[in-house]
């Protein structure tokens, strides 16, 4: 993640929660306190695995409340794009889908699933949307 002030980028200490120290969460480069940021990126991470496990169950609504939730917190997030792209996609909503994993590479060019997952979606698409539909018989 990065600070919002100076866009360094923060790393979380090793053992931080054994230490009591505040200066933990400063910002290594501009001091800033990053304390109340990194409180609502782990609840947004945790909204995030929420909706991980919704979606293993198979419960595709569940899981999009539940990585809207994360979205909301913390939109500066590769994974809750990509997982948000996932679950847009296997509910059959594939031109969101392809819009949430191109935000997810915005954020991170590199990210496996969602190149993986835009490249082939991007592939299929524009051609006919209901051609693919059909092909999945
Ligand atoms: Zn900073």
């Amino acid at each position: 993640m990065k600070c919002p002030v100076c866009r360094a980028t923060y790393r979380v200490p090793e053992k931080v929660e054994n230490s009591n120290s505040a200066s933990a969460y400063l910002c290594r480069r501009c001091g800033v306190d990053l304390a109340p940021l990194i409180h609502l990126h782990d609840l947004a991470i945790w909204h995030h695995h929420q909706a991980i496990q919704a979606l293993q169950a198979g419960n595709l609504q569940e899981a999009m409340q539940s990585n809207e939730r994360a979205l909301a917190l913390y939109s500066n997030c590769a994974d809750f794009y990509a997982l948000a792209g996932q679950i847009l996609a296997l509910q059959g909503e594939f031109v969101p889908a392809i819009g949430a994993w191109q935000k997810a590479l915005q954020i991170a060019p590199e990210h496996p699933n969602a190149s993986k997952f835009f490249q082939f979606f991007a592939q299929i698409l524009p051609a006919s949307t209901q051609s693919f539909y059909w092909s999945l018989d």
